[in-house]
């Protein structure tokens, strides 16, 4: 059993990530281990950003978007002289296992710290974009699509008043899962990801003849990875001749309270991230599917690439 643990956020921050942390810390404490925080993910741990916490240092922020501990994107432990220099401040801490919770990039980054020390870690999948392979849930991702699903309903209110057409941007540079899970449930006319290929001369044969029978508004999603919202809006607009808007929802994705299944499994997914490193489990990350926790290898999850539901596009043009 190891002694002293560490918890880091890094990568894009997400709703639930203190909630993640704050189970991290207190499942420690619970067991007897001391627990170190790492200020602004991988930089702090370069620059030597680290404190102890107690239990009371995570009160009052399970409710928090963000992530208290910050978070930074770092050039430098890209390098291989950054990440020894990362490694030498944790033995100098005496700390023996870290918890890591962010995306793609900060597990990768946490499999290559893992090649290079003799140090247990386990990584929480958090990001909003629900893009890690392995798990079907991803911390922050469902509190992100009720976000957006909230602008959409408002948008559509003023689109249904005007006889306008709405395209609205969302975040997603290579994966469409919030667009597709919000145009969804959102009743979006159409939605455009990366990840399937669409015809927007088609698309706007389409919406020209459904205004002419009738319809009285539309509602375009679009993964920012499938094209800019500005510029699609302006082709529909003019192919079309109908009014169109465009709303470009930006980082207002990733604030806010965290829903209560972000809060519910990152909670749930940091005990098993902390009871892991504490036993000195190494190269796993926890996450969920169909419902229940599973534990991926680190290598398998940054070695693949998730790919949508083809379902999920199948449906969305059903529905439409
Ligand atoms: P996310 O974790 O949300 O995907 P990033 O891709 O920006 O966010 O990654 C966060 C940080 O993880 C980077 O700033 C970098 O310090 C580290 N990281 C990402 N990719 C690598 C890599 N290939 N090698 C080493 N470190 C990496």
């Amino acid at each position: 059993m190891l002694k002293s643990i560490a918890v880091l956020t890094s990568g894009g921050d997400s709703p639930g990530m203190n909630a993640a942390t704050r189970a991290v810390v207190r499942t420690a404490i619970y067991e007897g281990v001391r627990v170190f925080g790492i200020n602004n993910g991988y930089q702090g741990m370069i620059q030597d950003d680290i404190h102890e916490l107690n239990s009371r240092s995570v009160s009052d922020i399970i409710q928090r978007g963000g992530t208290f501990l910050g978070t930074a994107r770092s050039e430098e432990f890209k390098t291989e002289a950054g990440r020894q220099k990362a490694l030498e401040n944790l033995r100098k801490h005496g700390i023996e296992g870290l918890v890591i919770i962010g995306g793609d990039g900060s597990l990768t980054g946490g499999a290559l710290l893992s090649k290079m020390g003799n140090i247990p870690i386990v990584g929480l999948p958090g990001t909003i974009d629900n893009d890690v392979w392995g798990t079907d849930y991803t911390i922050g991702a469902d509190t992100a699509v009720n976000t957006i699903l909230d602008a959409i309903n408002k948008l559509r209110d003023t689109a249904s008043s005007h006889r306008r057409i709405i395209v609205i941007e969302v975040m997603g540079r290579t994966s469409g899962w919030l667009a597709m899970m919000a145009g969804i449930a959102g009743g979006a006319e159409y939605v455009l990801v990366p990840e399937a290929k669409f015809n927007l001369d088609e698309i706007c044969k389409d919406l020209k003849s459904s205004y002419k029978d009738g319809r009285r508004y539309s509602i375009v999603v679009v993964a920012e990875g499938a094209g800019s919202g500005i510029e699609i809006g302006k082709i529909i607009g003019e192919k079309t001749g109908i009014d169109t808007r465009v709303s470009v929802l930006g980082h207002i994705q990733r604030g806010g309270s965290p829903s209560v299944e972000d809060r519910l499994k990152a909670s749930i997914l940091g005990e098993r991230a902390a009871l892991a490193v504490i036993s000195g489990i190494s190269n796993v990350v926890f996450g969920f599917n169909a419902g229940k926790v599973v534990s991926i290898d680190l290598f398998d999850s940054v070695n693949n690439t998730k790919t949508l539901d083809p379902e999920l596009v199948r449906l969305a043009r059903v529905l439409a």
